[in-house]
This record gives structure tokens, sequence and C-alpha cells, in this order.
């Protein structure tokens, strides 16, 4: 098929990769395979693709299902996308659009993401508390652990927490740089997230996520000093007693329970 007369394979030689876009463009079809494999798509899922790229993983894609949207922020890939696949393609930023307009029932993502946007995406994304029912995505392999990270861990931080609260995490595979073009300067992971069946009870999330948050804030700092914003001494005293948290820690010693019991603390301390 040709574009205005122009062969695809010419399309592909003339195409300039955009390293602001984070354009690395997978060329191993085993890798392409597995990813899509490991969204396990069934017959009514919904697939969105974030960045389809040349579409090497859109055409893995459209051998399980039809119903795929994929958001695309390169003008210079509209005309090929849509002339090759037959695709839903919302022209757009991801981090931009509204995701309500594009969400129906069973609707699960397949992404290699573009490095730049992956905190802002991961952000949105338990941000939005949107319902998808597994999200699989490529990240660089750093994002990856630190998104698994332990507490007393270098690598634990917020974004271990908030993701770490809403998705279970499943670190898939490791792929190297060699199998992009061009190739990323560090090793990506194919990571699965599979959202939590039982969450924390907590009615009122903006003041849990506000006290993680404050508490993030200023990491290095004693959670003592972060919880003045708070409480009084002789609360932070009380707190120390009732939840046996040593207020002497840092955030990146807390757990998730122990972020929440500080919650239960305030809501019952009013
Ligand atoms: N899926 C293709 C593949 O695996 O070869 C391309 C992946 S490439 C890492 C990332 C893609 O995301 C590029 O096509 C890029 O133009 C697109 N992109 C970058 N930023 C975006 C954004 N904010 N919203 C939507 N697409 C974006």
């Amino acid at each position: 098929m040709a574009l205005f007369g122009v062969p695809f394979f010419i399309i592909r030689i003339m195409f300039k990769h955009k390293k602001n876009l984070g354009q690395h463009f997978l060329k191993d079809k085993n890798i392409v395979a597995k990813i899509v494999k490991s969204a396990e798509i069934k017959e009514g899922d919904h697939i969105w693709e974030i960045g389809p790229g040349k579409g090497i993983l859109t055409r893995e894609i459209l051998k399980y299902t039809k119903n795929l949207t994929c958001f695309e922020i390169d003008k210079d890939l509209y005309d090929y996308l849509e002339t090759k696949f037959d695709i839903r393609l919302v022209k757009s930023d991801i981090l931009k659009v509204d995701w309500n307009k594009y969400l129906t029932k069973n609707t699960k993502i397949v992404s290699n993401l573009p490095y730049q946007i992956t905190s802002p995406f991961l952000f949105k994304l338990v941000n939005y508390k949107a319902n998808f029912d597994k999200i699989v995505i490529m990240i660089q392999k750093d994002v990856a652990e630190r998104l698994k990270a332990k507490p007393n861990t270098k690598k634990y931080g917020l974004l271990s927490i908030k993701i770490g609260y809403y998705f279970d995490i499943k670190y898939e595979f490791t792929v190297k740089p060699h199998l992009f073009y061009p190739p990323p300067k560090v090793d990506s992971a194919v990571i699965s997230l599979i959202p939590k069946k039982e969450k924390f009870p907590t009615e009122d999330y903006k003041t849990f996520w506000n006290i993680v948050d404050l508490l993030f804030r200023n990491r290095r700092k004693m959670i003592r000093n972060n919880l003045k914003a708070l409480f009084d001494e002789e609360k932070l005293s009380f707190l120390e007693q009732t939840t046996e948290i040593k207020l002497t820690q840092r955030a990146e010693n807390l757990t998730i329970d122990d972020f929440y019991k500080i919650y239960r603390f305030k809501k019952d301390n009013l």
C-alpha cells in the first residue's frame, strides 16, 4: 500500500525519530508477542494503546481484538497509522485527554510507554481512579524496581506507595536496549498492574494522600517534624503510643499500613 504514491517502506526510511517524544521503536517480534500475551486479551476487551508509533504492537493487538483505541501525539504518524490499521486513533497527548471520554467496560492498557511521560502517566493513573482491568506497560527498568520497592530501601518512595495502594504489581520481564530502534541508554522492563480487589477502607482519600504527601515532601526529615503540621506535642505522643509507630523514623521507613494508621488517628482525633 502507498500513501500519496509513496510506498510505506520509503515512509519508514524517511521518518525521523523524535527523541523528545521518547520514540524508541520495538524491533523484536518475540518481545512484542510476549507483551501482548501478558495482557491476556479476551473477547470483548477494549484495549488502549498509548503511543502506537509505527504500529508493531498495534498489529499484534489486532490479532486478539478489533476494539482498539490508540493515543498518539506525533502528527507525522497519523496518515500512516490511519491508512494501515483499522483503529480508533485519538490524536492527542495522553496526559491531556479526558480519559473518561474513552473508558468503557473491560478496558486494558497495553503500551511501550515513552519514557519521559512515565511518572506523570502513573500519577494520572492513580488520580483518575479509573477502572482498568489490567495495565501492561514497558517502562525503564529502574522505575519498575522503584514501583516494587519495599520500605527501608533507597528506591522506595511516593510512587511505590501510590501504585502499591491501588495495584498488585507483577514484573514480567526485562528488555535489553538492542531490541529497539534507536536503542535507549538503559534497560527496560515490562510490568503488569492488576487493580487490587481489597482496598483500604479509606472514606476520605484526600486526607489520606495529603498525609502521605506531607511525609514524603521532606523525606529526609523525621516524621515527628513533618507531623507537627497536623498535631500538637500531646497528640504526637498519643499517636506514638496508640499506633506504636516510632516518630523518629522517616517516610521511607513506613509501610502503607503505617500511613493508614496515621490517617485513622487523624480522623479519630479531629
Ligand atoms: N508502540 C511503538 C513501539 O513499541 O515501537 C512506539 C513506542 S515509542 C517508545 C512511544 C510512542 O509514544 C511514540 O510513538 C511517541 O510519538 C508516542 N508519544 C510520546 N508522548 C506521547 C504522549 N504524551 N501521548 C501520546 N503518545 C505519545
